[in-house]
C-alpha cells in the first residue's frame, strides 16, 4: 500500500514528516528506536514531532513497540500490528525479531495483561 493511503486509512494528515517517518520504518528490516529515525530524516524532523507520530502509529495500529533493555529506557518501534519479541546482540546491538512462544503457568483466576522479555545474546558474527 502507498504511505499516503497507509495514512489517510488511519486519519492523519498527509504531511511531509509523516510521510518520511513511514517511510524510514518501512524501509528498515530490523526496529529502530525513535533517535535512530530521527537520524535517518537527517535531522529534517524535530525529535518531538517524531515522539508525535509514533505515537499516533502506534495507536493506530501499524507499529509495534517493545523496549528491548532494563538497562535503557529506550523503546523501538517497527512496522507490524501484531505482538512478538526482540532478540539484541550483545556486542553490535543488532535486533532481530521472533515470534512470541511464551506460554505461563499462573496460578488461578490470574489473567495476564502483558508481558515483556528481554533477550540479549552475540549474533553469529559476534561469535567469533
Ligand atoms: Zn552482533
Ligand atoms: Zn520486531
Ligand atoms: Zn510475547
Amino acid at each position: 500500500m502507498e504511505n499516503r493511503i497507509i495514512i489517510q486509512k488511519i486519519g492523519l494528515k498527509v504531511t511531509r514528516a509523516n510521510l518520511l517517518v513511514l517511510e524510514i520504518l518501512k524501509k528498515s528490516p530490523s526496529p529502530l528506536s525513535a533517535k535512530n529515525i530521527w537520524q535517518k530524516t537527517k535531522k529534517e524532523v524535530n525529535l518531538v514531532s517524531i515522539y508525535r507520530i509514533l505515537d499516533k502509529f502506534k495507536k493506530a495500529k501499524i507499529i509495534y513497540e517493545d523496549s528491548i533493555d532494563s538497562a535503557r529506557p529506550e523503546k523501538i518501534y517497527h512496522l507490524s500490528p501484531s505482538h512478538h519479541h526482540h532478540l539484541i546482540c550483545q556486542k553490535c546491538h543488532k535486533i532481530f525479531c521472533t515470534p512470541c512462544q511464551v506460554k505461563i503457568k499462573t496460578p488461578k483466576n490470574f489473567t495476564i495483561i502483558r508481558h515483556q522479555i528481554q533477550i540479549i545474546g552475540l549474533c553469529d558474527k559476534c561469535q567469533v
